[in-house]
């Protein structure tokens, strides 16, 4: 087996590797080190997250920096502020026996004259998030003119994230002389093209096959209507007692209402995403860790950089963007040597996708149902009975034991141990007894995502949807996906109100119900994104092409609107068997949009 000895490494990089407690070199780190201490050359690493990136540049970082000069040498570019933090405590841990070495973090959200302070002293590894980096060289506050190496971390995600034009204005600011490292755990087109742009001729170097999820990963797939998502996303919990699991959604509403309806329901959940706070970030994830928190709800920015081993599953809540993204979810599960699920919860119209990502993993996904209310009462029965079996007793309770036996006097064994299990047993079997099944069926008339809506009684009489024109499109950077949520973050509405999302070049079309045409068209009235107008017309084509008709606005005031940030109205109780109820969409008040 390799040892660290052999790779080059000096005695002060080896003495701290050895009080980190690694033994041998990761694969990445194997294949990295020797030739980025040996040559001077750009390299460009594909590895899966908690492969060991950070030491397959640290080490060499460190090693080839002089640290009497006090010049910045390094710069690290990555996509968060968490990422940043934990680079840059690795690296001081790596350098501990280099006398005179310092590395400094520089990100967002903290005091920007006490970074500039610390980069004053001297700095010569930077380690930092694009924003706040562009921001200080353009107040002067850092030099990167001087760099030998530049280090691109985690450079999917950076790009996933919009970093581009920031990339490319720090890199300007670079000498043309330095060497560009690009460690990424997949290879969208997007990486290559920034490889080719910046980089001369690069040393590739993959670990496992480029963008392959861990093979001991399992892959599922639950086709549901979309109504169905939290639902489903309860039984697969508690079909899986003792899941310890990553719920990925795709924004950070999505997220905190679905961790928010998780506790309030009775589960060990916590969100985390972008919006909370570092403190509140920081007690999630320390929950988490210590597994008082089960099921962690998060966005894919959020959980870059969990580094926990033993999660059992991670769920696709709804399935990403783009597809390389599903890798990084799915990578969460199956570490160190353990097995793992990687679950996807999918309407039916998103099917095809699952077809795209195994292509990519190189892996099939097995379709599975949804556990009926009965199973999952089974599950819980057997998972209860093995508890009570395993449990060990507390030898406190014998001082009660006397009094306990004579509560209990006359009880038989047969109905003792009925009682104790009815204990917990009863809230489950309340729930589920009477549930309908989830998995939608071929059946259904309508597309998977609406196939609950056709009986819609009560009374909003909808005549049918209304297809719209809206002024922005693939150009603008919008998906299907991601206009489905701009809209319907915009609007306040479920994202089963907004359906057909087609998306053109410069334009796109969508659906809605009749009854949310007045909203719809008084929301996008005078309404400017990033000072453009964002513009929304009924299209006159139910099909879907323009006929440039002039629009006919009504300018009412607008109808519902409570302000408030609505809480699920079935959060608490399941919807099954209240299938056909009166009323179920009709009385549903819309929070107002500003
Ligand atoms: P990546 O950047 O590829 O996601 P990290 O560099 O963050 O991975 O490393 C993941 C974890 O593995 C860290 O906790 C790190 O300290 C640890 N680690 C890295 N290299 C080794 C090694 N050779 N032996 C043992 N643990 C290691
Ligand atoms: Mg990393």
């Amino acid at each position: 087996m390799t040892k660290f000895e052999t790779l080059g490494l000096d005695k002060p990089l080896l003495d701290a590797i050895s009080d980190l407690g690694f033994e041998t070199p990761s694969e990445v780190q194997e294949k990295s080190i020797p030739i980025l201490l040996e040559k001077e050359t750009d390299l460009v690493a594909l590895a899966q997250t908690g492969t060991g990136k950070t030491a397959a540049f640290g080490f060499p970082m460190i090693q080839k920096i002089q640290s009497e000069s006090r010049t910045t040498q390094g710069l690290i570019l990555s996509p968060t502020r968490e990422l940043c933090l934990q680079i840059t405590n690795e690296l001081k841990l790596y350098s501990k026996y280099i006398k005179g070495l310092n590395t400094v973090a520089i990100y967002g959200g903290a005091s920007i004259t006490e970074q500039a302070r610390q980069i004053k002293r001297g700095a010569q590894i930077v380690v930092a998030t694009p924003g706040r980096m562009k921001d200080m060289i353009g107040r002067g506050m850092v030099d990167i003119s001087k760099i030998d190496y530049c280090v691109l971390d985690e450079a999917d995600e950076m790009l996933n994230m919009g970093f581009f034009e920031d990339i490319k204005d720090i890199l300007s600011n670079t000498p043309d002389e330095k060497f560009t490292w690009l460690f990424s755990a997949t290879m969208p087109k997007e990486v290559a093209s920034i490889a080719k742009k910046f980089m001369h001729k690069p040393v590739e170097i993959t670990v496992g096959t480029k963008n392959a999820g861990a093979s001991t990963v399992q892959h599922e797939y639950y086709q549901v209507g979309g109504r169905d998502r939290y639902p489903a996303l309860k039984r697969l919990a508690d079909a899986n007692p003792g899941i310890f699991s990553v719920v990925f959604c795709r924004t950070k509403r999505d997220t905190q209402r679905v961790a928010e309806k998780l506790i309030e329901d009775g589960y060990n959940a916590g969100a985390l995403h972008g919006d909370l706070s570092q403190n509140q970030r920081d007690l999630v994830m320390n929950a988490f860790r210590k597994k008082q928190v089960q099921m962690l709800v998060a966005t894919d920015v959020a959980a870059r950089g969990i580094d926990v081993d033993d999660i059992t599953h991670v769920i696709n809540y709804q399935l990403p963007d783009e597809i390389e993204t599903y890798t990084h979810r799915s990578g969460r599960t199956g570490r160190a040597g353990k097995s793992g699920i990687s679950m996807v919860i999918v309407t039916r119209s998103e099917t095809r996708k699952i077809k795209a990502i195994e292509k990519k993993i190189q892996q099939n996904f097995i379709s599975k149902k949804i556990p009926t209310g009965i199973e999952i009462c089974e599950i819980q029965l057997y998972h209860l009975a093995n508890r009570i079996k395993e449990t060990e007793v507390n030898t406190e309770i014998d001082n009660y034991l006397p009094a306990i036996n004579d509560v209990l006097d006359g009880l038989d064994r047969e109905e003792l141990i009925k009682k104790i299990v009815s204990v917990e047993f009863t809230r489950f079997y309340n729930y589920y007894s009477k549930t309908r099944d989830l998995n939608s069926s071929e059946g259904d008339r309508d597309r998977g995502e609406r196939s609950d809506r056709g009986s819609k009684g009560g009374d909003a009489p909808s005549n049918g949807s209304v297809r719209y024109f809206i002024n922005v499109g693939e150009r603008d950077g919008y998906d299907w996906m991601s206009l489905k949520d701009f809209l319907r973050d915009t609007l306040n509405l479920e994202k089963e109100d907004i359906f057909n999302v087609d998306t053109k070049d410069s334009f796109s079309f969508f659906n809605s119900d009749a009854q949310h045409t007045e909203f719809i068209l008084q929301t996008f009235t005078e309404f400017k994104v990033k000072g453009r107008f964002i513009n929304v017309e009924v299209s006159k084509d139910p099909g879907g092409a323009r006929k440039g008709k002039k629009r006919d606005r009504k300018r009412g005031h607008r109808k519902g609107g409570d302000g408030g940030y609505r809480k699920g109205g079935d959060s608490k109780s399941f919807r099954g068997g209240k299938k056909g109820g009166s009323g179920r969409r009709g009385g549903k008040k819309r929070p107002g949009f500003y």
